[in-house]
């Protein structure tokens, strides 16, 4: 399979829960064009597919590039996934089951097609274009309504066999913790996720302890987001200050027991959190390590806050559908 020799663009794609986004890239890997449209997770995967394929279909018109020259399109999309087959395993934040994603794509565009963990594409991008450049060992953490986490190693991301790895928000931080949302009991997430955080944030808003944050956001936690936490410690709220402050050191927690397995060179943090407070976290993270981690593997060790910001999955979907085509050139 392959468009013709001289197709040279590149097509990444970022698959969210509730947006997506379609982006060409030059050969060099420079955008041309970006074409947002919401997900409808729920109008079901057929819909969204097709969905899917006008929104790149919307990106190439923008740019001028006809769909044939696409060399390669690579989607970050949630998982589970069958990596090698290209399916969506389930995605139980859209509701759907055995999606033949890259089959869907390589018929409407007759160019491969990979697929990759979202979490995974946004640190791949980094790798290749952002915080984690010419890392030997870059490990990236993203806390969000989750906390996803993908590696690095020597230029290739750690994966397993079928499927994406590296699930740091599901290592166990306290045994008789909160039920999280993967059916055990404390896991990370449970206790620095956005989600934990607001939670914590709401009970003190509605204390009386956090004026600024009550004021702003009340104590709905769909209202209490990354920027209104991120006022609300300008603002004053040291009550607010605290609980970010004590679920950033228990992620650098979890951070450090990775490193004294992997001792990488670059941790890159991420996510609508870090953006929105990124000295905190990436202090708290590195004191985390430094006070936890093996002495030679601290001091060698860099945290980082992530630099493609919504660029980070599209742009590392592409460099993997760089990859998947010059892999297939070189064994062929
Ligand atoms: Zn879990």
């Amino acid at each position: 399979m392959g468009n013709s020799v001289e197709s040279k663009y590149w097509v990444g794609f970022d698959l969210g829960g509730t947006k997506m986004l379609a982006t060409v890239f030059s050969e060099g890997f420079e955008i041309l064009a970006q074409e947002k449209a919401k997900t409808k997770a729920q109008q079901g995967s057929d819909v969204v597919l097709d969905r899917i394929i006008k929104a790149i279909t919307k990106a190439c018109e923008t740019a001028a590039v006809q769909p044939s020259d696409i060399k390669g399109i690579g989607v970050g999309c949630p998982g589970p996934l069958d990596l090698n087959k290209g399916v969506i395993l389930t995605a139980p934040n859209l509701g759907w089951e055995n999606v033949k994603l890259k089959a869907t794509l390589e018929k409407a565009f007759g160019c491969p097609t990979v697929i990759a963990n979202d979490v995974d594409a946004g640190l791949y991008g980094e790798y290749h274009f952002g915080a984690a450049r010419k890392a030997r060992c870059a490990l990236g953490v993203f806390p969000g309504t989750g906390i996803g986490g993908a590696c690095v190693y020597e230029g290739h991301l750690i994966r397993g066999k079928v499927n994406s790895c590296f699930e740091i928000g599901h290592i166990q931080v306290q045994p008789e913790g909160r039920l999280c949302g993967c059916g055990r009991r404390g896991c990370l997430e449970t206790v620095a996720s956005r989600l934990a955080i607001a939670a914590e944030a709401a009970k003190a808003a509605f204390r009386g302890e956090a004026p600024h944050l009550l004021e702003e956001a009340g104590t709905d936690l769909s209202k209490i987001k990354s920027n209104a936490l991120a006022r609300s410690i300008q603002a004053g709220d040291t009550a607010i200050e605290n609980i970010v402050r004590t679920a950033a050191r228990r992620l650098g927690v979890a951070v450090a027991g990775v490193v004294n397995l992997l001792a990488p060179d670059v941790v890159v943090l991420g996510g609508g959190l870090v953006e929105a407070m990124p000295d905190l976290f990436a202090g708290e993270v590195k004191e985390a390590i430094d006070a936890q981690a093996m002495e030679t593997f601290s001091q060698a060790v860099k945290v980082v806050p992530a630099k493609l910001g919504d660029d980070a999955v599209v742009m590392g979907a592409a460099a993997l559908a760089d990859d998947m085509v010059e892999e297939a050139a070189e064994s062929s």
